[in-house]
Order: structure tokens, then C-alpha cells, then sequence
């Protein structure tokens, strides 16, 4: 069998190391840390939250260890406002099936330690550009997976499928326990989402953290000059939490009751920053000559957004490894590379179409989504036609192929909506637009809008 070399014990390419160790390859993985570092050093890359395909690929590989004891988010609670102030809509959907966001620190030390004892090897290096060429040379394949780390930018950018040129949002992310699992008015675990059409989004996420268990992530994604843009002097984690309440304060004050009391997990439990959302080439040239693949973050940086970057990388990986084992003995040449990376993006660039959706000002079949699905209460027993768009919604994040379309298509978006209410698209445009406008008028006098999902 072809001896292989990952480098980076990241998520993407861990999953890659353990599905090619499953089906008899020798496996040597590159790591700059070893588990004990990922649980005592390490920033988690990133919040994380996977959904049922992504997380139906680690079940299958013998990973999901903390099935039973993560928080299962069952949904999405959205809060849409042109404007910090001015609460428009919610959206009260739920998922098919529950996601996970698990410590990404946990799973890094727990998934290299299982890949020795399934026969994989493990070596503590931090891999240089000279180092990978000897690597190439040792080995039948060399998969590059370290993330944003520097040595990702051996891979060229794609410019015909990357989008922006700069970063979108500035990024802050704070993991906190101290809140209740969950909200009062919401009888399911969801994202609690709110994006203000000028400010920017700003969610939180039920999260499993590496010690101390059910907890959450708290995400900032500001554009610049904006109200939520409010991170740029934080240096540590706590005094980053103490702006993230007085952000919730201001931006989210429905949400300031439950987050008053949150605290930092540890002190590495934190992150601030931003990158450019970007598509790289699936492989690289050395200067010997030796060709290298890319995989998760480096062949592709998603804005966190839409929750899609692991989602992606575990996709990618899963199609990287699927291809792998079919070309059994090689050769794993440029020309076998892009064809793999092909066939991922001909299944999947939904997930970049969908997550920079979301970057963007909201399209007009997006409007109308929206507008239809208002009075979607997430309740278990909820089956009215609202309720199904705000579902198909959630269901999106994760396979993008759901809904993506929809949002750029009126025809598409009134066919949804119709099939969902049984109804012509405008009636449910009407009804939506009449208790849309009755809040509104609420909220002007001062007065409780009853939005659905919310108690104030
Ligand atoms: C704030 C934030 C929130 C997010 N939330 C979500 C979400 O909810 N859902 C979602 O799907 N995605 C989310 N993402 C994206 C997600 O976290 C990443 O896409 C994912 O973790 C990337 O995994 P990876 O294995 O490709 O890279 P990484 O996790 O970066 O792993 C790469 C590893 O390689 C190591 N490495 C780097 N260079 C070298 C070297 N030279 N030698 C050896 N080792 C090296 C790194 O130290 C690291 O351990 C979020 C991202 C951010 C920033």
C-alpha cells in the first residue's frame, strides 16, 4: 500500500489520516503540537458546529466520542434587523437532525492519540517548505491540511472562484458558560442568530468545551466602524467577554438577561481577527518538482458566517479520501488531483455560494423566503407552511444544495414557498407582510412586537 503524509492535525486532516488508515494505508501524520499541547497551549481554530453529513462521516470513521454527552443544537433562531433597534422578523426553524460544535482542541488530542492505536504514526514537527520537500520524497503522497498556517499559502488562489479580495468581517469569538441551555420563549436548543443588515451578526452557538462540558460560543462578526465592531483593543479573553456583554447590551438586549453572568472557559478559549473568505488550488508544485494536495482551510478559507468552513473541510476530506483509496497504488499526480477537487466542487460549491449569501446584502427571493416563513415558532407540533420554509432554512447549513438556489431565483423562491403553504406565493407574501407591519407598529408605540420565539 502507498505510504502517506499528512501534515497538520487539524479536523480535515485528521479525518483523512483515519479513513486512510482504515482502508490499510500507511499513514504519517505532521503535527506542531502534541495532545497535551492542544489541551493546555492551543486556541480552538475556530467555533466549529457540524451538521448531520459532516458529523455522519466521523460516526462512520468511529469518532463522534461525545455523542451523547455534547449539547444536540436542534435548530436556528434568527432575528432579523435592518438596524440595531429595529427588530423586523425572526425565524424559528429546526434541522432534521441535530448538530454538534464540539472543543476542537478535545478533538485534536483525542483523534491523534485513537490514530496510534489504529495504526497510524504521529510525528511532532513543525513542517517548513524545505522539510515538506523531503517529506514528498519519502512519500507515495504528501496532503498538506495545516489550516491557515503559513505554508498554506504554497497553494495558489483560485481567482475565478474566490470572491473577495479582502476580509468581510472582523472576528471575535469568546467561549463562556455561565448561561442557561437555552432560551425562555424557545422550546429547542438553537444558534441564536441576529444579523442587522448594516452592523453585521453577531450568534451563539451550544458548544462542548474540553473540560468543563455544555457550554457556548459566542461569535462577533462586525463590520467595520459599526456597533459591533468593538474588539480591536482586546488582548485577553476575559476582557474580551466583558465588551461582548456590554456588545449583547447594546446590539442584543433580548439576549443581555441570559449572557449577564457569562464567563471565559479557560484562557485560551478565545479568538479575534480576520481573513480573506478565499478558494485555493487543490495542489501545489515544490521547487524539486513534487506535487502536494491541499485540504480543509488551506485549499479553502470560508468566512464563519454560515458555520460552513468544517463542514467544508469534512466534505472535502471525505471526497479527498474516497479518491485516494481509489487510485489505489497512485500515481497521485497534479493531473488526478484537480480531478478530485472537481468532483467535490461539482457536489458542493453550494457551501461557498451559500456562506457568501449570507456575507451579502440579501437578494429579493431572499426577501420573500423570509417574509413567508414569519410565524414560524419552531414548536414540536408547529406543521404549518412557515414552519416548513424556516426548516428547509436550517436544513441548508447543512447540505447548501437545499435552499441555496432559491435565494437567487424568485421562480425558485415562489415554488418553495407555494409547495411548503399549499398556497399561492402571494398569499403567504401578504399574510407575512401584514404581521411584519403589525410588529413594526407595536415596536413604534413602544409596545412588546410578540415576535415568535421571543418573550420581549
Ligand atoms: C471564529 C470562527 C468560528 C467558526 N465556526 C465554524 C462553525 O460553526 N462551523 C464550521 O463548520 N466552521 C467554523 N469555522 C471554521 C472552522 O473552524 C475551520 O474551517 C476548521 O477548524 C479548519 O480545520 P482544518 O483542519 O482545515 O485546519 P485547522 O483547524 O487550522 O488545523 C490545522 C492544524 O495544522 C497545524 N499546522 C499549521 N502549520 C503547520 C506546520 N507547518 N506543521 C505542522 N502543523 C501545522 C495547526 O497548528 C493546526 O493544528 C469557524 C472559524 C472561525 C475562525
Amino acid at each position: 500500500m502507498p505510504n502517506v503524509a499528512i501534515i497538520g492535525a487539524g479536523q480535515a486532516g485528521l479525518l483523512v489520516a483515519h479513513d486512510l488508515v482504515r482502508n490499510g494505508f500507511d499513514v504519517t501524520l505532521f503535527s506542531d503540537k502534541t495532545p497535551g499541547d492542544f489541551l493546555t497551549k492551543a486556541r480552538p481554530t475556530g467555533t466549529a458546529a457540524r451538521f448531520n453529513m459532516s458529523l455522519d462521516y466521523e460516526r462512520e470513521l468511529g469518532l463522534n466520542f461525545w455523542e451523547d454527552d455534547a449539547p444536540k443544537g436542534e435548530g436556528i433562531h434568527l432575528t432579523f434587523s435592518p438596524d440595531v433597534g429595529n427588530r423586523l422578523l425572526t425565524l424559528c426553524g429546526r434541522l432534521t437532525n441535530y448538530f454538534h460544535a464540539i472543543d476542537l482542541r478535545l478533538q485534536s488530542a483525542r483523534w491523534m492519540e485513537e490514530l496510534e492505536k489504529r495504526g497510524g504514526k504521529v510525528v511532532i514537527e513543525v513542517v517548513t517548505v524545505d522539510r515538506l520537500d523531503q517529506i514528498a520524497a519519502d512519500h507515495d503522497l504528501t496532503i498538506v491540511a495545516a489550516g491557515r498556517g503559513d505554508i498554506h499559502k504554497l497553494f495558489e488562489r483560485d481567482e475565478a472562484r474566490s470572491h473577495y479580495t479582502k476580509p468581510q468581517r472582523k472576528l471575535a469569538m469568546f467561549n463562556t458558560n455561565g448561561q442557561a441551555m437555552g432560551f425562555e420563549g424557545i422550546d429547542y436548543l438553537p444558534v441564536k442568530f441576529n444579523f442587522y443588515a448594516k452592523a453585521g451578526e453577531a450568534f451563539w452557538v451550544p458548544w462542548y468545551h474540553k473540560d468543563k462540558g455544555k457550554s457556548w460560543s459566542m461569535l462577533f462578526e462586525a463590520k467595520e466602524g459599526g456597533p459591533l465592531d468593538k474588539f480591536d483593543g482586546v488582548t485577553d479573553g476575559e476582557q474580551g467577554v466583558e465588551v461582548a456583554k456590554q456588545v449583547v447590551k447594546e446590539v442584543a438586549p433580548w439576549d443581555y438577561e441570559w449572557c449577564k453572568d457569562m464567563q471565559l472557559l479557560d484562557e485560551n478559549s478565545w479568538l479575534v481577527g480576520r481573513f480573506t473568505p478565499e478558494v485555493r488550488k487543490p495542489y501545489a508544485t515544490l521547487p524539486s518538482g513534487r506535487t502536494v494536495l491541499s485540504v480543509g482551510d488551506t485549499a479553502m478559507s470560508l468566512d464563519p458566517i454560515g458555520g460552513q468552513g468544517a463542514n467544508n473541510g469534512n466534505k472535502m476530506a471525505r471526497n479527498l479520501a474516497k479518491s485516494i483509496i481509489a487510485r489505489g497504488d497512485g500515481p497521485f499526480d497534479a493531473a488526478w488531483a484537480a480531478e478530485t477537487f472537481e468532483a467535490f466542487w461539482q457536489r458542493h460549491n453550494l457551501i461557498n455560494k451559500f456562506n457568501n449569501t449570507l456575507l451579502e446584502p440579501i437578494t429579493n427571493p431572499g426577501k420573500a423566503l423570509l417574509i413567508a416563513q414569519y410565524g414560524s415558532t419552531g414548536r414540536a407540533g408547529d406543521r404549518s407552511g412557515a414552519q416548513k420554509i424556516a426548516n428547509l432554512f436550517c436544513d441548508n447549513f447543512d447540505d447548501p444544495a437545499t435552499l441555496t438556489e432559491a435565494f437567487y431565483d424568485m421562480k425558485k423562491a415562489k415554488a418553495v414557498i407555494a409547495e411548503a403553504t399549499g398556497k399561492p406565493a402571494w398569499k403567504a407574501d401578504l399574510a407575512g407582510k401584514l404581521a411584519i407591519a403589525k410588529g413594526q407598529i407595536l415596536q413604534k408605540l413602544g409596545r412588546n412586537p410578540h415576535h415568535p420565539g421571543t418573550v420581549m
